[in-house]
């Protein structure tokens, strides 16, 4: 029941559907058009409701939408609640205007540089990571973690690689193939956990410099005894030695537990690498296992400072400059270990 607009009179009125054409932006859309019919009447009997005519709207602009090829407003919707963000929140984290998507969602009709980058997002997760990232860090910890969280689901539903082993990656994007930088073998992320989290199950307090010497340390006597590095990691000249390209990455590794602690005898915070329980260690042949351990026995009652000093000793170290790679050649010149 309704007070209808045509006779005046309050009664049951129609809801009848029909395709209407307009024009948008130039182009002819046929859409459907909803439109309520007063029975009492005979002639001029159609009429819409304010609700109705913005329904109709909607309607003409996401057929425009699809005639041309941008997103729907349902379908920005259904972007949007896939990584649980508001309207405001997308709209932050894509560096727009805060209305921006609500706009999108309700009533206008997006512009095509605005739908390319919902479009990228849809077919790839990670770009709004990179773009969230490239808009500086806005959000609360909290929301931040979520969306993280909630980029990688979607990267792991799509069979993609998650944050994590794609940034990893991208620094490795020069060292795809096998060459004296890498020790012959490409960077092997799933080994280089494994690599990581037998350190960890091995060596009390396992801190990232320590770490990071006793990686090099395993890739080349693995390059010594096998002409071929075991993790593929490229190494640089820094001030404590040599030390992986995406080094930070690594610690962000989905199965590298790291935790952030403030030192003991100074301000700075130190990232203590903690055994993952849940890793399968297997993934290590016996010859590997060796490899590891001879470093382990070599480094693990060691403090920083010493096995700084001792990487410092090394012809690697001394005959390189700062940020220069560290190829495997020097292997045939370590110091006897
Ligand atoms: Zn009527």
């Amino acid at each position: 029941m309704m007070n209808c607009p045509i006779c005046g009179k309050k009664h049951d009125v129609e809801l009848r559907e029909r395709e209407a054409t307009t024009i948008i932006k130039g182009a002819t859309i046929k859409y459907n058009e909803k439109y309520y019919v007063c029975m009492e009447s005979k002639i001029d009997n159609e009429f819409v409701t304010g609700s109705l005519e913005n329904e109709n709207l909607l309607n003409a602009r996401n057929a425009y939408r699809k005639q041309v090829g941008l997103l729907t407003s349902d379908e920005i919707v259904a972007l949007r609640e896939k990584y649980g963000l508001s309207q405001v929140d997308l709209s932050i984290a894509l560096g727009w205007g805060e209305a921006t998507i609500s706009r999108y969602e309700s009533k206008a009709i997006q512009d095509s540089a605005y739908d390319n980058v919902l479009q990228l997002i849809r077919s790839n997760p990670l770009i709004l990571y990179y773009l969230y990232i490239r808009n500086g860090a806005l959000f609360s910890k909290n929301k931040e973690e979520k969306l993280i969280k909630m980029i990688n689901d979607e990267l792991s539903k799509n069979g993609r690689e998650s944050i994590a082993r794609s940034k990893l990656e991208s620094f490795y994007i020069t060292h795809t193939e096998p060459t004296i930088e890498n020790g012959f073998k490409k960077l092997d992320i799933d080994k280089l956990e494994i690599v990581i989290n037998y350190l960890a199950k091995n060596v009390k307090n396992l801190f990232k410099v320590k770490l990071m010497k006793m990686l090099w340390y395993i890739d080349i006597l693995s390059f010594q005894d096998t002409d071929r590095s075991m993790t593929g990691l490229v190494y640089q000249h820094a001030n404590m030695g040599a030390l992986p390209i995406g080094h930070e990455a690594i610690l962000q590794l989905d199965n590298v537990s790291c935790e952030e602690e403030i030192a003991e005898d100074y301000d700075n915070v130190r990232y203590h690498i903690i055994y993952n329980e849940e890793l399968d260690l297997n993934g290590l042949s016996e010859k590997e296992k060796n490899i590891i351990d001879v470093v382990i026995r070599k480094f693990s009652t060691m403090k920083t400072k010493e096995i700084v000093d001792y990487m410092h000793d090394e012809q690697a170290y001394k005959n390189t400059v700062d940020g220069e790679i560290i190829d495997f050649h020097w292997a045939k010149i370590l110091n006897e270990f």
